[in-house]
């Protein structure tokens, strides 16, 4: 994927220091949370058939039946190449699973569901991860914990931090995290959140750690998709020979929280919402 830079760092450091990440009018915001908003319902969707017994295959059906019948269209459906209009990734695998009927949930499993609608022009990204039934402390603490940092983490997406400010605070979020649940989380390296408007990957790319104060400079109506990914062990991914499915080199669990999330004059504002 080419919005993947191939060294984090290079593309991070200085990225086009002066440069302000694109602002969007409040009524583009208002059209964003309308994709945002179906993205919510799919998830929710998917989450309420989330059971034992269920393949992911099941569950990308359920999702691309709640986008269409909103209107809109799975962004995930031939993005590059790419079959579902989920990505459904269980337990060792951190994103980018591909569903099928093989992959049947059973009770202790975690699923991250990754899903995107393209509506009126405008796309909507957003990511959660599953309980199967119940799960052990460590996958249910991980799992707590990768959604506080993603709500901690977004607290610096306001106008006049730098990308990087974004970085910083899900990092140090995810290190808060480790002594609030007593494990140790790791920062999949090389994956990140993205700019996102009218395509779902846009500039710039956004690391998940890092110092802060480098970078695009966010302005009053600039989004990004912001989605830690941690795991219970390394670090280190390796891509499968589908040229799709990451998992943790180590085989240790991983959860994966995703919201596009705009700046604005009032703090950060959640343009994939979901209903409770
Ligand atoms: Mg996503
Ligand atoms: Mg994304």
């Amino acid at each position: 994927y080419d919005w993947v830079p191939e060294t984090v760092k290079e593309k991070t450091v200085g990225f086009r220091r002066n440069k302000k990440i694109v602002a969007r009018t409040p009524k583009e915001l208002d059209a964003m949370q309308a994709a945002g908003e179906i993205v919510g319902e799919a998830l929710i969707a998917c989450r309420e058939a989330a059971k034992p017994g269920v393949s992911t295959l099941e569950l990308d059906a359920i999702a691309e039946k709640t986008i269409r019948a909103a209107g809109a269209k799975p962004t995930f459906k031939g993005y590059e190449g790419f079959p579902g209009s989920i990505c459904a990734s269980v337990n060792d695998i951190i994103v980018h699973g591909i569903p099928d009927e093989k992959t049947v949930l059973k009770d202790g499993d975690l699923i991250s569901i990754d899903c995107g609608a393209t509506y009126k022009g405008w796309v909507g990204d957003s990511a959660l991860t599953i309980e199967v039934g119940t799960v052990a402390a460590d996958a249910k603490a991980l799992n707590e914990a990768t959604e506080w940092v993603l709500m901690e983490g977004m607290q610096a997406m306001v106008p006049g931090n730098r990308l990087t400010d974004v970085s910083h605070a899900l990092e140090m979020a995810t290190r808060a995290a480790e002594k609030k649940w007593g494990y140790n989380f790791g920062i999949v390296d090389g994956y990140g959140g993205h700019g996102i408007g009218h395509e779902m990957h846009e500039d710039p790319y956004l690391a998940n750690e890092g110092r802060g104060g480098r970078g695009p400079i966010i302005q009053e109506g600039s989004v990004l998709a912001i989605e830690p990914m941690l795991t219970l062990g390394s670090v280190d991914s390796v891509v499968f020979d589908d040229d799709w499915t990451v998992a943790s080199i180590d085989g240790s669990w991983a959860a994966h929280w995703e919201h596009t999330v705009a700046a604005t004059a009032d703090g950060p504002r959640i343009l994939t919402p979901r209903k409770n």
